[in-house]
């Protein structure tokens, strides 16, 4: 199947699987080709995503008008790179991290718009920090940074082949959402990818991050550094 027919599909999924009204579909173009992404726009797709800068950076200019998140481990040194191009950045998980996001954002001066991303499962192999250090992280970061606008929470969940496994991590996860939503006036939660979207959405997602089911599988040796 082609790009066309695997979104209208993952659409169709989407619809059958969602719980809240509005959920915002965010193909993943992390080592695929700017042709493939600009299908995908031609197809509807407003927003894409990608997770080094590097690769944001080589493609940028060739991609049509996107709104580009980014979900990958960002370095604190590279985010100058990518303060100007990105709508909002999914994978904020440290206090130095926020700190020179709300510098670069003021001296373009604009918010930058951000998610926090917690490992709930507690997975030494995950970026991310635990549930325990969402609420002062959160607290930090409103009182100190004028330019970052907290939208909301991002997660992995561990791989399983058994989608349902991971139900118990993004029900936690809901769980984190509710806790601060009111308070920090939170409108995203980013979970769910190709393998298990349709668990995620049915525990409450409203972003979903999807590459494999639209692109096919990721050729691995076109892969660049950060
Ligand atoms: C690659 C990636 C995705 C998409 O993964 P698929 O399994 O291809 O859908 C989602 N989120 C993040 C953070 C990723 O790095």
């Amino acid at each position: 199947m082609g790009i066309k027919e695997n979104l209208s599909y993952v659409r169709s999924e989407i619809e059958r699987f969602k719980v809240e009204d509005e959920v915002l579909l965010i193909p993943v173009t992390k080592l695929h080709d700017v042709d493939e992404i600009n299908l995908a726009i031609s197809e509807g797709i407003t927003d894409i995503a990608e997770n080094k800068v590097q690769e944001i950076l080589s493609k940028y200019e060739r991609v049509n008008p996107v709104n580009w998140h980014f979900i990958g481990h960002l370095q604190t040194n590279k985010v100058k790179l990518i303060i100007d191009k990105v709508k909002m950045i999914h994978s904020v998980d440290s206090l130095r991290l926020a700190k020179e996001i709300d510098r670069c954002a003021k001296l373009r001066n604009i918010t930058m718009d951000i998610l926090i991303q917690v490992n709930v499962a507690g997975e030494e192999s995950k970026f991310g920090i635990s549930p325990v250090e969402l609420g002062p992280l959160l607290k930090e970061i409103r009182e100190n940074f004028d330019n970052i606008r907290i939208r909301g929470l991002m997660m992995i969940a561990p791989y399983s082949l058994d989608s349902e496994e991971v139900r118990k991590y993004f029900r936690e996860m809901r769980k984190l959402y509710d806790e601060y939503k009111e308070e920090y006036g939170m409108d995203c939660l980013s979970m769910g990818m190709s393998n298990d979207f349709r668990v995620a959405l049915s525990e409450g997602s409203n972003i979903v991050r999807i590459g494999t089911a639209i692109f096919g599988q990721r050729d691995y040796s076109k892969k660049q550094g950060n």
